[in-house]
This record gives structure tokens, C-alpha cells and sequence, in this order.
């Protein structure tokens, strides 16, 4: 039994111990001791209702009984081996992966980590073109190896040193000083200038359907279609990064649907564990035969996680989760919606679709909108609720709750939005 040192004393070890880069998100972060479905509770059995789920991961629920009883039986059968034995959990959870991915995609290769899976997908485009470069999105977030990062396009999150260079970056399909029909039409002229320039050395382009550190960016529906076209011309893959998107949370299994866009790669991550790593890219088979090397992951597709898998994707059948994302992500955003029609001059703009929501604050500069967001943040968490952000100035609002969360879970949140507002902006 581990003894309980105090939220204090577990602050003050963070500072000491871990890399001084990890500081960035709480002024003063809850210590969480347990969770139980949408709701986390701290040290001093406070209970908040998470209504940022880990950043989409915790769809079906924090520690949800049905879930993780088949994870504990699955550890006291066998927990681990190498793929060089046959298992069944994971055979299992490629086939169900088959059944809901669209097209033919096909072929899963596991790996334990959202970054893994999109540098898996960004090799596998590289073998399967013989083409190095790719093209990404401003304001994307793609993983934190080196090529990841490479092609990941918000600065924050970027190392600036010793990237890849063959990484062309197009602007995303938004900008504030335009509607998003103009700003997806300016990206996608962006797109045909650098496949004119370059398409005979670029691998793939790599794109979140709905960007989410980026600011809950979703494009008008016709966008990535065309994006689609124009990359089939030059031979050059689309790779769907659908870590926060994946598994329901958009009010359909995945985003791309939105779109009526069939990917030639998807990864994978975050919800399909439910907070237990696992993860994936999958290809069609004619794709997968490029990554022509034995290849293995120790871990990937590991009995444990593989088996919590099968039991998220057998718990978001039961439950009908995206529809219930559609359903009371609708309910939420008209929530924001009239909180922002309410004060027009604190929130700018709500936006997102299913239980993936922004709501944009207003402030004076970069600064002042971050730090505004900061004390809304605090304010919630004191009122019993966790909030995320995100966005290039670290001001969007950002509500990404369990799938399960309830109606009166989005009304009480929405009523301690209201006076939280009113307290930030007052002061
Ligand atoms: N892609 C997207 C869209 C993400 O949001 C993230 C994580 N925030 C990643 C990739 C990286 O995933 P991981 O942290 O599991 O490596």
C-alpha cells in the first residue's frame, strides 16, 4: 500500500523530480485519487465532473465496471507474450476494427501510443510511395517522436531543433478573418501549389479530420474531399490522424465519415483503450504488403490491452455512443451557443461537432486571451468541473466529457459556466 503524501507534497515532487517542460497546464492542478465513470474525485473526496475525459480518452468512462473487469480477467489469464505465439485478443480486435473502419481498410498493426501509431502510418506511406516528404496542416498536433513532431504544425508543441525538413505546411481550413468556405478554398490552393511544386516527392499528407489541440477546427463538409482528389492525382496517400477523433466522439466511429472520405491510413489511440494504452494504424491490404520487413511491437497488441479494447468497442455498440455523442453534443453546443449570444463580448466563437466543442474567449492580446482561459479553468475546477483548452493562443474552452456524461451533468456544468464568466470577466 502506497502512503498518501498530500496533494502538496506530490506538487512539490513534480517540480523536483519531473522535466521542468512538464509544467503547463493548471495553476493549481487537482491532485485525482480515483474516477468513477464521469466523474474524478481528489484527495479530500471532492468529486468533479470531467468534462475533458483526459483529452478524449476516457470515453465510456472513468474506470467503467464493465470495462475493467474484462481487463482484470484478461491480467490474471495472461498478460503478456511475444507475437511470435498466436493470441486471441488481438486477432479478435483486428477483425473488430475491420468490421467498423471504412472501405477497405483492412489490416491493423498495434502499437501503445497515439505518436507510435502516426509514425508507423508516416513509414509505412514512405515505403509504400518510395517518396520522403509529407504534407501537414497548420495548427495540427501529431505525436512527440521526431517525425511526428515534424509534422506536427502548432509551435507549442514543437521542438525546434533537428526536424525533418521535407514537411511542407499548408494553411488549415480556418481563419477567424474568414468564412471557412474561403479559408478552405485558401487551402486548398495552398495544397495544388505544393503538389504542383513538389507532388513527385511527397509520401502522404497527414491531417486530424477535426483538429483538436489546434482549436477545434472542423472544416466545411466538402473539404476533404477535395483534398482527396487532389492527392490521388499525384499518387500521394491521406493519412487520417483520428487519435481524438476516433471511436465515437464526433457522433459517428470516425470523423472522416463527416467528410464521406475514405483514408488510405487511419491511426488510432486514446478512446479505443479507455485509458489503457493501445494503439493502431490500418491500411487496406495492398498497402499494408509495403512495410515488407519483419516487424514487431513488444507491446503492441498485447493480450491485456487488446482485450480492454474489445470491451471498449463492445461497450460503445451497447450504448449506442455516437449517438449519444450526436445527441447531447447538440445539447451542449446549443448550451455554448447561447452563453455566447449572452456575452458576445467574451466569447467569440463556439464550435466543434458531437462531444468534441470549443468555446473561444475573447481578451485584449495572446496573453491576456490565455490567461482569461486560465482563470475560467480554475474557477470551474473550484465549482466541481474539469474544462480543457486548446488553440494556437491557448484560449479555446475545450469540452471533450466521457460519452456517458447526462444531461443534467451539461446543464450543471452550463450553470457554472454562466457564473464563472461573469467572475472572470468582471474582474
Ligand atoms: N494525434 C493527435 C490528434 C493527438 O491529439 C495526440 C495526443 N494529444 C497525438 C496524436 C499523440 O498521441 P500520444 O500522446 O498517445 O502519443
Amino acid at each position: 500500500q502506497v502512503k498518501a503524501i498530500g496533494r502538496e507534497a506530490v506538487a512539490a515532487k513534480r517540480k523536483q523530480y519531473f522535466y521542468p517542460c512538464t509544467q503547463h497546464f493548471y495553476r493549481n492542478a487537482p491532485q485525482i485519487v480515483r474516477g468513477s465513470m464521469q466523474f474524478v474525485y481528489d484527495e479530500n473526496d471532492k468529486a468533479y465532473t470531467d468534462f475533458f475525459a483526459g483529452v478524449s480518452v476516457v470515453a465510456c468512462g472513468h474506470c467503467n465496471p464493465i470495462i475493467t473487469a474484462r481487463t482484470i480477467e484478461q491480467l490474471q489469464q495472461l498478460q503478456h507474450t511475444t507475437t511470435v505465439y498466436l493470441t486471441q485478443p488481438s486477432v479478435d480486435l483486428a477483425e473488430r476494427l475491420e468490421e467498423i473502419l471504412p472501405g477497405n481498410l483492412r489490416r491493423s498493426f498495434f502499437v501503445n501510443s497515439g505518436s507510435e501509431a502516426n509514425e508507423g502510418a508516416l513509414l509505412l506511406a514512405r515505403m509504400h510511395t518510395g517518396r520522403k516528404g509529407f504534407i501537414a496542416l497548420e495548427s495540427g498536433l501529431h505525436g512527440r517522436t521526431n517525425l511526428t513532431m515534424s509534422v506536427t504544425g502548432l509551435p507549442m508543441w514543437r521542438t525546434d531543433a533537428f526536424l525533418d525538413e521535407d514537411v511542407y505546411f499548408i494553411s488549415r481550413p480556418y481563419h477567424p478573418e474568414l468564412t471557412m468556405e474561403e479559408a478552405a478554398t485558401r487551402s486548398l490552393k495552398d495544397l495544388e501549389q505544393v503538389l504542383r511544386e513538389k507532388g513527385d516527392t511527397i509520401a502522404a499528407m497527414i491531417a486530424e479530420p477535426i483538429q483538436g489541440n489546434g482549436g477545434m477546427i472542423m472544416p466545411v463538409s466538402w473539404y476533404f474531399r477535395e483534398v482527396k482528389a487532389l492527392l490521388d492525382q499525384y499518387g500521394v496517400l491521406l493519412i487520417a490522424d483520428e487519435i481524438q477523433t476516433g471511436f465515437g466522439r464526433t457522433g459517428v466511429m470516425f470523423a472522416m465519415e463527416h467528410f464521406d472520405v475514405v483514408p488510405d491510413i487511419v491511426s488510432m489511440a486514446k478512446a479505443l483503450g479507455n485509458g489503457v494504452p493501445v494503439a493502431a494504424f490500418a491500411t487496406t491490404d495492398e498497402i499494408a504488403l509495403s512495410l515488407n520487413r519483419p516487424s514487431a511491437s513488444t507491446f503492441g497488441g498485447n493480450p491485456v490491452s487488446a482485450a480492454t479494447a474489445l470491451a471498449v468497442l463492445d461497450f460503445i455498440r451497447a450504448e449506442q455512443l455516437p449517438q449519444r455523442a450526436e445527441r447531447l453534443g447538440g445539447k451542449l453546443k446549443e448550451g455554448l451557443k447561447s452563453l455566447q449570444e449572452q456575452y458576445p463580448e467574451w466569447i467569440s466563437d463556439v464550435r466543434g461537432t458531437g462531444l468534441m466543442l470549443g468555446a473561444e474567449l475573447v481578451g485584449a492580446d495572446a496573453a491576456g486571451k490565455a490567461a482569461i482561459t486560465d482563470d475560467v479553468l480554475e474557477l470551474m475546477k473550484d465549482r466541481g468541473y474539469l474544462i480543457g483548452k486548446n488553440g494556437v493562443d491557448r484560449n479555446v474552452l475545450a469540452f471533450q466529457p466521457p460519452l456517458i456524461i447526462t444531461e443534467d451533468d451539461i446543464d450543471g456544468m452550463l450553470a457554472a459556466l454562466n457564473e464563472v464568466l461573469l467572475e472572470a470577466f468582471s474582474n
